[in-house]
């Protein structure tokens, strides 16, 4: 195998719910969810249903074809407060792609003194994804580094920061790309009047806005949509991880008006495709994750679970000096450390997770000094509370 990834020596073979379990029978607490991807936790009887059922029905036909279960997804995600046309695929960075290409196609057709409209501008320490556009719009030099020319056209300027998103923008600005919540540089949250500032920005200057909820979409952050906690709507949002429930589904959803622009007959050919995108097991699986998301009010459940550990962990904090601070919404949480004032000599946010991974408790740190939560919004609240149990004496030394 590739050795891209800094894998632990653990190798796990069942899981169920929030609990996992490795080749040696040891079980673990799962507070990560597989970077988000199993937004209803592992195997959840609905959607391997889901999944068995669409398995024994039909595969894959083609896009030049519908499915019953691509059309219902596309339904489901446009009824839970983002009217938009859904383009199917199978990553985060693959869905940014089919935005940052459609903001191009929008720049195109409004063109500036200097001709086609084609920047998007994007935030430093956010992350899009690794391919070379997803990876150009990502305000991190070490995503890029090694890879470069990267692709033209990307401007970064600093998240929550409205002016510095008017500063930037010029003749040639097609788009703005952001998180509602930045995910891998450690759960940032902006303050309240970042996205209705782009929003009003990106009306005043016909820019597309375009919020990349691969990480906050779904639930996750205790709303269908993150920029839905600020009573905005974007012209584009993606979606990926926890929208397959832990099979690969890629979205890029986009207002009609705006998602026109993909119009083949327009177009005068096909602008975007992608073969196997929208096979009808992943949108099964997809269809029945909202299914079941909205049955069980999930998104509720998540805001209501996520206010606890924020209070727990906010109150774990005051008495402990090595926690710096406590932030996120709903089941998405970052607690940053002064490592130097945790107990036990860790050097990094990687040891404190492997020491984690020791006790049976799943997590993951973001950068060196942020550790990040994010369970499978179905967790007992038992089993979430023993998890936090064990972090917290982790993080105490203990
Ligand atoms: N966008 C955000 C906000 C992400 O956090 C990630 C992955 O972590 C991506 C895009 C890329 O998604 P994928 O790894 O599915 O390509």
């Amino acid at each position: 195998m590739s050795i891209n990834y800094g894998r632990f020596p653990i190798a796990m073979v069942r899981g169920e719910g929030a609990t996992l379990w490795d080749a040696e029978g040891k079980a673990y607490i799962d507070l990560f969810a597989g970077f988000g991807g199993p937004l209803l936790g592992h195997c959840h009887p609905e959607l391997v249903d889901a999944v068995t059922e669409q398995a024994r029905k039909l595969w894959f036909v083609g896009n030049l074809l519908h499915t019953e279960p691509q059309t219902r997804l596309a339904e489901r995600i446009a009824s839970t407060g983002f009217d938009g046309r859904s383009f199917f695929c199978h990553a985060g960075a693959d869905a940014n792609e089919a935005a940052i290409k459609l903001a191009r196609l929008h720049g195109r057709a409004r063109p500036g003194e200097k001709g086609p409209r084609y920047k998007v501008i994007s935030t430093l320490r956010s992350f899009h994804g690794r391919t070379f556009g997803a990876m150009a719009a990502t305000g991190q030099e070490r995503v890029w580094q090694g890879f470069e020319p990267t692709l033209p056209g990307f401007v970064h300027v600093p998240y929550g920061d409205v002016d510095a998103v008017a500063a930037a923008i010029d003749d040639e600005t097609a788009a703005v790309l952001a998180e509602p919540i930045q995910g891998e540089s450690g759960v940032i949250v902006p303050p309240d009047d970042y996205w209705p500032g782009l929003r009003a920005l990106c009306d005043r200057h016909e820019l597309l806005l375009i919020a990349d909820e691969v990480w906050t979409g779904c639930g996750r952050t205790g709303r269908w949509f993150g920029h839905q906690h600020w009573n905005i709507e974007p012209d584009i949002l993606t979606l990926a991880k926890g929208v397959g429930g832990g099979l690969a589904v890629g979205v890029m959803c986009a207002r009609p008006a705006v998602a026109e622009l993909f119009d083949y007959r327009k177009h005068g050919a096909v602008a975007h495709a992608t073969t196997l995108g929208g096979n009808a097991i992943a949108m099964a699986a997809a269809a029945r994750l909202f299914e079941v998301i909205e049955r069980d009010r999930l998104v509720d459940r998540a805001a209501a679970l996520g206010a606890k550990v924020m209070q727990r962990l906010r109150g774990f904090a005051a008495s402990h000096p090595a926690v710096r601070e406590v932030r996120g919404k709903g089941l998405f949480i970052g607690i940053e450390l002064d490592l130097a004032a945790v107990g036990g000599g860790f050097e990094n946010g990687r040891q404190i997770v492997e020491r984690c991974l020791d006790r049976g408790v799943v997590i993951n740190a973001a950068g060196t000094d942020v550790l990040r939560l994010a369970p499978p919004l179905v967790i007992d609240e038992a089993e979430l509370d023993r998890g936090l149990e064990v972090v917290e004496s982790v993080i105490a030394g203990a």
